[in-house]
């Protein structure tokens, strides 16, 4: 696995300008700024400065707010999809897929003011002991160009209905959804500072990471991006969950439902063009599955590039995904299925790549280890349970791991030996639904907790420990 340290940075770094390309046909849709120096303070004074007011405003009311921007997200649901389509090279359905999956995020957020979540106790006659979630100040979000929306809302709604201000860096791939979420925020009447985004490249994440008033940093991305964040937050003393990247296996079974299996093992691997932290990127077939393999040839056969698939993010990522194709073919594995020459219904100048499966490869290939991150299905036949699980588990990852069959037995098993931090039965992609929480395991996370739900919580707080005595009344005791 590759390793990467954090980003060196000059002490001073000047604004800069950056083109945004659709990957649909490689136009120019629009230049941002590359926050420097000053762009990055000037943003971080604002919303240390809008912290202050937002921290000591009601939950309820905070939440109010994000209960009004998913209501204005849900009356921009189209446009925002066609943008998010444009910048990422996703389908517009795909597209509008991560938006609601997002949206239910900031609905748990808007719940948050209605959990007990705050205790209290008498500990001595008289004298109350009480736990507070408190809010951390200026909280940062450096996301990844996959899910544009769907990801940063993993982190701003509970981090701001939790009483921080959020500063938000996406992806410089993909900065456009970013700013039409900063947009939706100011119809919704949010104050200024309380949520902004300074778009950059990783030099502008590592100056706003250094700014004393952040606080607590979310991070999704690869995982040499992920590992070298999480260092440096520890050098800097600061809190950090740095979600990374992720090489996740489906285990075919023989005994599998044909039909609910195939049809999921394919949208798993090709949906989004494969460019999913949860998309299945090694089929591990147990005993006999050559009619169910011949089955998701056929399937992925029929999907159609710029219509049913999107393209992939960058010429660089084509270039490296059909890499790892070639690589796998000069070893002397099969392509059963070459996405290399998939004819595409979208424009020619679009960074396309069609649904390919690999088969006849050994367990130290390239493209059975690395994260490819686009729609490559790498297979693998073994004759047992056992050495399917031996497979999964040696991964250094551990985002997902799914199993199809239909033996309770079976799944039971591989439920509880999965070393993944999110397992899939009969379930192509297992993404845990709120309130249940986000995040894997091993190389897939560093740091404790999960992303989403009460976890998100945990992570975008500090507990505050109030012991107060009011009544004279009370006999004395050592603590009073
Ligand atoms: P990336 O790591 O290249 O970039 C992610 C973000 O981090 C960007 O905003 C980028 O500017 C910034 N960045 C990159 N290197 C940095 C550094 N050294 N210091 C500070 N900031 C840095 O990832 P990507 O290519 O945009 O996204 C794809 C990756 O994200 C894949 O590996 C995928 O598996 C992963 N991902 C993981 C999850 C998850 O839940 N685990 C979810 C979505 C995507």
């Amino acid at each position: 696995m590759k390793t990467e340290t954090a980003a060196s940075i000059p002490s001073t770094k000047t604004d800069s300008k950056r083109d945004v390309i659709s990957p649909l046909d490689g136009s120019v849709l629009s230049q941002i700024d590359i926050a420097g120096s000053d762009s990055v303070k000037g943003a971080v004074e604002k919303s240390e400065q809008a912290f202050k007011s937002w921290a000591l405003t009601p939950i309820r009311e905070r939440a109010q707010f994000l209960a009004r921007f998913k209501e204005k997200v849900e009356q921009n649901m189209g446009d925002m999809a066609q943008l998010i389509s444009q910048e990422n090279g996703k389908t517009k359905g795909e597209a509008g897929d991560e938006i609601k999956r997002g949206l239910e995020v900031v609905e748990f957020a808007t719940s948050i003011p209605n959990l007990p979540m705050d205790s209290t106790l008498e500990v001595s006659r008289g004298v109350r002991c009480q736990s507070e979630h408190s809010p951390l100040g200026v909280t940062l979000g450096i996301t990844p160009f996959n899910f544009p929306a769907m990801v940063p809302m993993w982190m701003f709604p509970i981090s701001m209905v939790c009483g921080n201000s959020f500063v938000l860096k996406p992806s410089e791939q993909t900065p456009l959804a970013a700013l039409r979420i900063a947009d939706l925020f100011h119809d919704s009447g949010l104050p200024d500072g309380v949520f902004s985004v300074v778009n950059g490249d990783k030099e502008t994440a590592r100056l706003l990471m250094e700014s004393d008033p952040v606080k607590a940093i979310g991070f999704v991305g690869s995982t040499p991006a992920a590992r070298s964040i999480y260092a440096l937050a520890g050098q800097l003393g600061k809190r950090a969950l740095a979600l990374g990247g992720a090489k996740n296996h489906i285990t075919l079974m023989a005994d599998a439902d044909p039909e609910i299996a195939t049809a999921n093992i394919v949208a798993s691997a090709m949906g989004c063009a494969g460019q999913r932290c949860m998309a299945a990127s090694v089929l591990i077939l147990v005993g006999d599955c050559s009619a169910l393999l011949d089955r998701i040839i056929e399937l992925a056969s029929k999907i159609e590039l710029g219509k049913d698939l999107g393209a992939v993010i960058s010429a660089t990522a084509k270039t490296r995904i059909t890499g790892y194709i070639n690589q796998a073919e000069a070893e002397g594995a099969k392509i059963l299925l070459d996405g290399r020459t998939t004819p595409s219904a979208g424009n020619p100048n679009g960074f396309w790549v069609g649904p390919t499966v690999i088969d006849g490869v050994t367990t130290d290939s390239d493209c059975i280890n690395d994260e490819i991150f686009g729609p490559v299905l790498s297979v693998l036949q073994v004759d047992s349970l056992d050495e399917a699980l031996a497979i999964e588990n040696a991964s250094p990852f551990g985002n997902a791991a799914s199993i199809y069959t239909q033996s309770g037995a079976t799944a039971e098993r591989y439920a509880t030996e999965a070393n993944a931090g999110m397992v899939g039965v009969n379930i192509g992609v297992p993404v845990p639904r709120d309130p249940f929480p986000l995040g894997g395991w091993n190389a897939s996370r560093f740091g404790v907790g999960d992303m989403t739900g009460a976890e998100g919580i945990r992570f975008w707080t500090q507990t505050k420990k109030i012991t107060s005595k009011w009544s004279n009344k009370a006999a004395r005791s050592w603590m009073s």
